[in-house]
Parts: structure tokens; sequence; C-alpha cells
């Protein structure tokens, strides 16, 4: 593995209320290299998404941040306007929940892939266009063309999301942050997805950090996970070593819910065979 292109030092994330501080984010550190996979795992309202949005530094107006926050060894928290626009995309690609939040319903897929390069960065609509279709093919869309020449809604939750990727990686990241990537999306759809995921890293070796609610995911995907509640990192390590031998109880709360939901699937499925004829 090679040295982190993530470093998050002491990040905390705190919004005044009239009855005093509230921190959303209370003194967390990781790091992510390329080629793997972290998982930031917990329940909802544990600071994750506040996480990612301090990385992309989109974090609300009211949000004050300290801590540090390195990208490919340069500390982000000093960036003006402009150069954080530059390390968004380039450096760090953003997945989010529902994919139909971030496409435009009037625009085709071709349009929508091809407006920024076109409008900002003085590339021609041709070279977009064959870059997106490379895209595209990057997140195993077999028919590039006939996905570009369609609108978001005749397309499915999944291949929305693939798109979302795919212009998500358009620049080359050295890693994507994917916030709960696959909760929109059906069971069958969502393990699609998420092999996606460990198809770019290997592939393309880029660094994931997967945002998710559900440990099963988590078992499915990552290679590292950090356990979060209540804005604090609990507990840290290899997926193997977490959730094989958790420390901590909330984590083998977390695990034995999820077994619980694992079994009945299995009873449930016992029982449907043993009453097939
Ligand atoms: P998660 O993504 O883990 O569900 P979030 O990172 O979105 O959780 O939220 C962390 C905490 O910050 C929650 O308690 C949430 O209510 C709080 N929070 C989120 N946005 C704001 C805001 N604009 N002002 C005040 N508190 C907020
Ligand atoms: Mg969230």
């Amino acid at each position: 593995m090679s040295a982190p292109y993530l470093s998050v030092r002491n990040l905390s994330v705190t919004f005044p209320t009239r009855t005093g501080t509230f921190h959303a984010i209370d003194d967390i550190s990781f790091d992510l290299a390329r080629g793997e996979i972290l998982a930031l795992v917990g329940e909802s309202g544990s600071g994750k998404s506040m996480t990612s949005l301090s990385i992309m530094r989109l974090l609300p107006e009211a949000a004050e941040m300290s801590g540090r926050i390195e990208i490919d060894g340069r500390d982000i928290s000093a960036l003006g306007r402009r150069q954080i626009e530059n390390v968004r995309g380039a450096k760090v690609g953003m997945i989010f929940q529902e994919p139909m939040t971030s496409l435009n319903p009037v625009l085709t897929i071709a349009r929508q892939m091809t407006e920024g390069p076109v409008r900002h960065n003085g590339v021609s609509r041709r070279d977009a266009l064959a870059a997106a279709r490379t895209c595209l093919e990057d997140v195993g869309i077999a028919e590039p063309d006939r996905v570009l020449a369609q609108y978001p809604h005749q397309l499915s939750g999944g291949m929305r999301q693939r798109i979302m990727i795919a212009a998500s990686l358009a620049l080359r990241p050295g890693i994507l942050i994917a916030d709960e990537p696959t909760t929109a999306l059906d069971v069958t759809v969502q393990s699609q997805v998420l092999d996606l995921l460990v198809d770019l890293k290997a592939r393309l070796g880029s660094g994931i950090l997967l945002i998710t609610h559900d440990i099963g995911v988590v078992a499915e995907t990552a290679d590292r996970v950090a356990v979060m509640r209540g804005g604090r990192i609990l507990e840290t390590g290899t997926v193997d070593d977490v959730l094989g031998a958790p420390q901590h109880d909330y984590t083998k709360e977390l695990l034995a819910s999820h077994l619980t939901v694992e079994k009945g699937l299995k009873l449930r499925d016992a029982q449907f065979e043993g009453a097939r004829p």
C-alpha cells in the first residue's frame, strides 16, 4: 500500500446553538491510501456525511471546522475557493446516495457529461463525448452511445448510480468518496454497484472512502473500517480484525443486529425451500 493520499487529523466540526456548541464531529483522525477501501460505518447522525463534506470543503455555512486535512500531500484548509474547486473532481471524486438529485432531468446524459469540460476546460464537444464514452465503459456500461442519448428518467437507479460514478472518475481523481452510494438501491443492484467499487479499486487503483450505515456492506466491500458514533471514531482496524473481534460494545451491537437480520433471511429462505414441492 502507498503513502496515504488522504490524511485527516483531529478533525472537529461544531455548530453554535443557543444552548452551547454542538459537536457534529469530535476529534477524529484517519488515513486513506490509493488502492484501498476504508468504510466509515455508523448509525444516522453519527457524523459520516459531515466528515465527507469536510474533505470536500462543502460544509454548511454555520459549521466551524478545525483540524488538518491533507490531500495528496497538500493541506486543504488553507486553500481559497478557486483552488479548492481544482481539488474537487481532480483529486477527490464524490458520489451521493440519490443519483437522481445530482442529475439534471432535462438534459441527456451526453449533455451533462460534456457540458463542464466544454464550457470550463475548452475541450471540443467531440473530444468531451469521446471522454464520456470512455468513462461509461470504465464503469462497465456496454453500450455507452445508447446511454449517452438518454435522459435520467429513462434509466434504472443502478444505471444512474453507475453514471454518477463514471462522471466522478472523469478527471481520474486519486480517491472517491461514496456517501451511502447504494442505500437507495434494491439489494441485487446494490451488490452490483459495490462490486463495481471493488473493481475500480483494483483496476484504477482508486482509494475509496465508503460511507454506510450497513455493516453488511462493510463486510462485503471494505479493507479497513472505522466505526463512528456521536461524532467520534470508536474503533478502527482491518475489516477482519474489527468484525472478527469487535472491541467496542457498539460494534458488537451493530454486528449482532446484522446477524439477526441475516439469520432471519436464511430461515425464511430455508422455509421457502422446504415449502417447495
Ligand atoms: P450521518 O451522515 O452520519 O447520518 P451527519 O454527518 O449528516 O450524520 O450529521 C451529524 C450531526 O450533525 C447530526 O447530529 C446532525 O443532526 C447534525 N447536523 C447536520 N447538519 C447540520 C446543520 N446544518 N446544523 C446543525 N447540525 C447539523
Ligand atoms: Mg449521511
